[in-house]
């Protein structure tokens, strides 16, 4: 006999999940919601360990899933969080051309925000640039003044009280385990118990490949774990970082590369670098979960991928394992950089998906299932477009579940 039974059962209390919750109580606010998270505390995978910025849209592909919910995303965010007190700066962006060659490629990420609607964008010369960051180097540069910063964190923690405020539970520390089927009947067994529900939203993050694969779906995509790593600058060098310095992206690679980030939380950050990690919660280098790394392995898309950017990948490993790599890399960014202005960070890991050519997604993913919604690829600009994810979501349940 399940323990509890809610008309929706959401697994994974990420920024995702949490929005979705929020957004199907204030459309439907009869729904019995409920809300699963493994962890002791919600927000605590890649919504906890990222960058915090709220990406305006510039280098997604014009009508992709991430240029449209970027662009929208970025300013409900703005919004919600100027309504919710939650302390936010739009402090600016630059995206710096240190070398002839990346100019062509900065004309285009113009070009394309521009086409994304992105308000303001502006191509700035040398002089120009030096007001906005002193202490950065370039060609040539774009400045993106919407762009800004928050803490993600934060964010979830209002659509988890908004959640918790209607007719929805947030349940943490209570793990998936297993799915069991029988007609229009799930019973969704977990480390608390079992509930019975009508409805998935699969919000897994780093997991939700398999949350699909105890449905019986086939999600046609396996989560690659990269790991991205920080620096912190030391307190007597902040002055170096007034906002946000980007590289021109590599337009092969989904990855920004390495660039500072101011962060509200007072100091400012250096990376993320993108290494293949060994575990898909593997934060540290040390970190080793062999049936992840088995599932990986076992991946003919993983293989695949390997073949096509194994310098790259090379190239990424040879810059986590040698901090004078990464410092070379930062002071194309900010010349006067040396390796003792920089101390240790944290690291972040994302949910890559990957499929069986080896290619990995770039847009948002998607599907729904019968009685089920799984969100297969939500990277970055995921918590910038957070609130429009999970409308999104809401809209796609409403038709895939009948709701009315
Ligand atoms: C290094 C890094 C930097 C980034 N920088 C930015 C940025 O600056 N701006 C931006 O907009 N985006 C950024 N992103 C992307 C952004 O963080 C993600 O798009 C967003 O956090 C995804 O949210 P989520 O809810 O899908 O995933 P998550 O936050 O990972 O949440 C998934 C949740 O599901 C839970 N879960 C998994 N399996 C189970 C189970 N079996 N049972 C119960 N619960 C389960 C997990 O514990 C987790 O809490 C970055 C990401 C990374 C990793």
């Amino acid at each position: 006999m399940p323990d509890k039974s809610f008309d929706i059962g959401i697994v994974g209390g990420g920024i995702i999940g949490l929005s979705t919750a929020m957004h199907l109580l204030e459309k439907y606010p009869k729904l019995k919601v409920g809300v699963i998270e493994k962890d002791a505390e919600i927000a605590s995978q890649q919504t906890g360990h990222n960058s915090g910025v709220i990406h305006s849209g510039i280098y997604y592909k014009p009508g992709s899933f991430k240029a449209k919910f970027c662009v929208e995303g970025r300013e409900s965010m703005y919004r919600f969080c100027a309504d919710n007190g939650i302390k936010v700066v739009r402090c600016g962006k630059v995206i710096v051309a240190t070398r002839e060659e990346e100019l062509p490629r900065l004309k285009t990420l113009h070009e394309r925000g521009t086409a994304n609607g992105v308000p303001d964008l502006k191509i700035v010369e040398p002089p120009e640039l030096k007001e906005i960051e002193p202490h950065t180097f370039a060609l040539r540069a774009l400045w993106a003044p919407h762009t800004g910063i928050v803490n993600f964190k934060d964010v979830a923690a209002v659509y988890a009280r908004r959640v918790k405020a209607g007719s929805g539970e947030v349940m943490t520390g209570t793990r998936l385990r297993k799915i069991a089927r029988s007609g229009n009947r799930i019973v969704v067994e977990t480390t608390r118990g079992s509930f019975e529900v009508k409805h998935i939203i699969n919000c897994a993050g780093l997991h939700s490949d398999r949350v699909a694969r105890l449905m019986g779906i086939d999600p046609g995509v396996r989560i690659i774990p990269f790991r991205g790593e920080y620096y912190t600058l030391k307190k007597e060098k902040q002055y170096l970082v007034k906002g946000l310095i980007y590289p021109v992206p590599d337009p092969a690679f989904p990855f920004l590369g390495v660039h500072f980030t101011n962060n509200v939380k007072g100091y400012v950050e250096a990376g993320p670098n993108a290494v293949l990690a060994m575990a898909r919660e593997g934060y540290r280098k040390r970190d080793i979960n062999l049936s992840d790394l088995v599932g990986t392995v076992s991946y003919m898309g993983f293989w695949r991928m390997t073949a096509r950017d194994w310098r790259t990948g090379f190239m990424e490993m040879n810059r986590s394992a040698r901090k004078g790599v990464f410092v070379r890399d930062l002071r194309k960014l900010i010349p006067e950089i040396k390796a003792s202005d920089l101390g240790g960070g944290g690291s972040g890991v994302r949910a890559q998906a990957v499929d069986g050519t080896g290619k990995l997604l770039d847009d948002f993913h998607i599907k729904s299932v019968e009685n089920a919604v799984h969100v297969l690829n939500a990277p970055s600009p995921g918590a910038t477009s957070s609130l429009v994810i999970g409308r999104y979501i809401v809209d796609m349940a409403r038709q895939t579940f009948n709701l009315n």
